[in-house]
């Protein structure tokens, strides 16, 4: 049976009529998503990085917010910290960048809480008991909350193409070491001649697994933990991903991972901000990143999957530049992938609103 995703398009930037198309959207679902009474709902939410433009606007976060306490729950947003420099490395650093966003609670009126710990370590440890991925760390309140509302701002991604609530949930909900065992197959390489021996990628990497030799940089396999930040980092092209395999691999993880983790909720709800749909993520977007899509509108449903595809099918719609990444169907091989394992229905009822 196909899943519901409910659809409000909107083309604009104007954070009110965004308001007010959330709200229409809240309206609509509102008797299907039921709470218990006084129960804490954590809302899953990124705030993106310190340079970042597009990424969920907080208006939006306090809007979903109060239309939990409306249902008479706790919810509080939060998110984990990365393992790429930046400033959400750390619960300090990550709260008070949330904080100068708009994500306090004097602007969202719900608590802003970094889930994984100040160091991106605290949490319990889980068996997936599949062959891609074995072992993963999560916040501790996941298996002890019945209850998730997932808040995503769909992009592009320079690894897995597309980022939207699957990888909110398989990346940004669980510890740092588990973000890393994710990512552990991608091995970049150097290509010498194209390097200019900037040692940007030094300076990014994680891991101290960049070294020079004759002024060109180095990668040591060994200490590499696959996190694709030099990638990034790079301005000259000099990194290379073998993308023929390695991206389908952490694909591949990323829907066991969550796949594990919402199994441990009985409630979980999506909803997918797709306004300003960069080519990038939040992670490395900026205000002037190419649009994959622009301003398409707000989908929700129970279904990751379902929400996922509609997303996707609407990005298709709108597109204004290709999904980054050198393999053109891998997005569509991670939907297949999640929906043979389970995680949800890629035929969906779009009911637009
Ligand atoms: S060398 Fe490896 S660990 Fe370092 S930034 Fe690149 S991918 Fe990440
Ligand atoms: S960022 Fe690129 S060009 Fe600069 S040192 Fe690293 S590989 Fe070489």
């Amino acid at each position: 049976m196909k899943s519901d995703v409910y659809f409000v398009r909107l083309d604009s930037i104007d954070i009110e009529m965004r308001v007010e198309a959330l709200n229409k959207l809240l309206k609509a679902v509102d008797s299907l998503v039921v709470y218990a009474p006084n129960e804490m709902v954590p809302v899953k939410l990124t705030v993106g990085d310190y340079m970042s433009a597009h990424h969920l606007d907080p208006e939006l976060a306090k809007q979903a917010a109060g239309w939990l306490k409306g249902k008479k729950t706790r919810p509080f947003l939060f998110d984990t910290s990365v393992i790429y420099n930046g400033q959400r490395q750390n619960a300090v650093d990550h709260m008070n960048l949330a904080q100068s966003k708009g994500f306090g609670h004097d602007s969202t009126g719900v608590p802003f809480i970094i889930a994984d710990g100040v160091l991106g370590q605290d949490g319990r440890e889980y068996s997936v008991g599949s062959p891609e991925i074995k072992q993963i760390k999560v916040p501790s309140f996941v298996g002890m909350l019945d209850s998730l509302l997932v808040l995503s701002h769909p992009t592009g991604h320079v690894v897995t193409q597309y980022a939207g609530a699957l990888k909110n949930v398989a990346m940004g909900m669980v510890c740092r070491p588990t973000k890393q065992v994710q990512h552990s197959s991608l091995k970049p390489a150097v290509i010498a001649k194209k390097c200019t021996g900037c040692g940007c990628c030094e300076r990014i990497c994680p891991a101290g697994a960049v070294s020079f030799r004759e002024g060109k940089a180095f990668i040591d396999k060994e200490r590499c933990l696959g996190c694709g930040e030099c990638l990034c980092a790079c301005k000259f092209g000099a990194i290379f991903i073998n993308w023929e395999e390695e991206p389908l691999v952490l694909c591949r993880r990323m829907v066991h991972v969550a796949k594990f983790i919402l199994s441990r909720f009985k409630n979980v709800f999506f909803i997918n901000f797709a306004f300003g749909v960069t080519r990038d993520c939040d992670c490395i977007s900026d205000k002037d990143d190419v649009m994959l899509a622009g301003d398409i509108g707000i989908l929700a449903s129970r279904d990751i999957v379902s929400v996922d595809k509609a997303t996707l099918d609407q990005i298709a719609a709108h597109k204004k530049a290709a999904l980054p990444g050198r393999r053109g169907e891998l997005a569509s091989r991670v939907i297949e992938f999640a929906a043979e394992n389970g995680l949800g229905n890629p035929e969906y009822n779009l009911i637009e609103l």
